[in-house]
């Protein structure tokens, strides 16, 4: 298959509209899915991804890439503008905080020694654990 139709097939599955770009093929829990032969192989390619990368670029190696669910909430929609790489850094944000060696509530250094219960940090676990056994 030249590249050209390749292109062609994936454009010709999307349903532009006003807000969001719907992926009419194939989906997998809701995720647009189209396969490719490559040398004679079928690849599974996720359609959002496909998306990504023709209309913004190259997705950074192994970098997941989510739906904005703030803007969009249909996991079928392929619109780049609707999707935002997540990247290792906005990742461990979540977990720590803004500043590096911080917690997720940017207020607990977890360099100092047992400062983390696992990856999360230790006051800001005891203290949810209190407010949780308080509701009760
Ligand atoms: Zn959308
Ligand atoms: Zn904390």
């Amino acid at each position: 298959m030249s590249e050209e139709n390749t292109i062609h097939r994936f454009l010709n599955k999307i349903e532009f509209t006003d807000t969001c770009w719907l992926w009419t093929g194939a989906t997998t829990k809701g995720y647009g899915q189209l396969g490719f032969k490559i040398k004679g192989e079928l690849k599974i390619f996720q359609a959002h991804r496909l998306a990504y990368r023709f209309w913004v670029g190259p997705i950074p190696c192994g970098l997941p890439l989510d739906h904005d669910k703030a803007v969009c909430k249909n996991r079928n929609c392929v619109k780049p503008e609707h999707l935002e790489p997540v990247t290792t850094a906005e990742n461990n944000r979540r977990v720590y905080g803004q500043r590096p060696g911080y917690c997720a509530k940017d207020l607990h250094d977890l360099t100092l020694p047992g400062a983390r219960e696992g990856i999360q940090c230790r006051v800001c676990k005891n203290i949810q654990r209190r407010s949780r056994r308080r509701k009760h």
